[in-house]
């Protein structure tokens, strides 16, 4: 299981419809916070997002609105028992907020919690876990900001289970095939491998881009990714608005899900002066035809 749920799709204002950002990756029994906006602990509760599996938290920039909600979320799961350690990938100042924010209210958490800071320098692979790769890369915004690259390696080599029968495998060796195993049969004939599986499948690709000005320079981050999340603030009319202020517009957002040949856009972060969003969904269709608002509660499969 490889997919994304929404959990905030709201710029900087609040609204009452909509919230800032935060989004849920689940990678098979594993949960990853991207973004921690205002009120995202009650958001896991509406859309049943069981924090205890949650094991990884990343922050792409100090701006409020994709972090003020974090202090909240590490107290709750302080206060609902959390033992197991908990690692926070953001911008290095991240740390010290946290730690004066704990200091003043004499918290002292139950769990373990690391912070692995995010600098421009060390750009590329930050984590590498059993079926996950997760890169960061700069985007152009006001303050240092970073988008992130997760990739879920399928390690399973696909079966041919017509294969596996012409020689005479037994059904309850598969999985030892899958795992790459070649197979001697009781009369000494070795059945390798390769004549009964293919390669895993290919990496899928999850492309998240933050806060950022459009920039043909961050095309290739999301090149044959099966789905890239951008921010498209405003709408197309507003373009001169969105370079003012390091954003996006969907018009931009397209062009560049367009140009990586992408396999599906998703888009938020939409300024609060929006209420009906299906223009977003149009404007970036006309480019780029997989593209979707990143609806609250929605999950996308990647
Ligand atoms: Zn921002």
């Amino acid at each position: 299981m490889f997919a994304v749920t929404i959990l905030g799709n709201n710029s900087a204002l609040p609204t009452l419809e909509r919230h800032p950002t935060a989004q849920i990756i689940t990678c098979n029994d594993q949960l990853i916070l991207v973004d921690c906006g205002e009120g995202t602990q009650l958001q896991f509760a509406r859309y049943k997002i069981k924090s205890s599996r949650l094991r990884y938290i990343f922050i792409s920039h100090l701006h409020g609105d994709h972090y003020f909600g974090l202090i909240g979320l590490l107290n709750s799961l302080n206060l609902l028992g959390r033992k197991e350690p908990l690692t926070i990938f953001a911008p290095p100042e991240l740390e010290a907020i946290i730690q004066l924010q704990m200091q003043c209210s004499g918290t002292i958490f139950q769990f373990e919690l690391q912070f692995v800071p995010l600098l421009e320098e060390n750009q590329g692979l930050i984590l590498s876990d059993k079926d996950l790769n997760v890169s960061f890369f700069p985007t152009i915004h006001r303050i240092p900001c970073y988008g992130f690259i997760f990739e879920m390696q399928k390690r399973k080599r696909k079966l041919l289970p017509e294969q596996a029968k012409v020689y005479e495998i037994p059904a309850a060796y598969y999985s030892k095939l899958q795992e790459g195993a070649d197979y001697q049969r009781k009369d000494g004939f070795l059945v390798k491998n390769d004549w009964v599986t293919l390669p895993p499948p290919r990496e899928k690709k999850y492309v998240f881009y933050a806060d950022t000005a459009y920039s043909e320079e961050l095309v290739r981050f999301a090149h044959n990714a099966d789905l890239v999340y951008h921010e498209t603030t405003y709408l197309h009319a507003l373009a001169e608005r969105a370079a003012e202020r390091f954003h996006s517009t969907t018009v931009q957002a397209a062009t560049l899900a367009l140009k990586a040949h992408a396999h599906r856009l998703i888009v938020g972060h939409f300024s609060s002066k929006y209420t009906d969003l299906t223009c977003f969904e149009e404007e970036c269709r006309e480019i780029f035809p997989n593209s979707d608002v990143a609806t609250e509660g929605a999950t996308f499969i990647i």
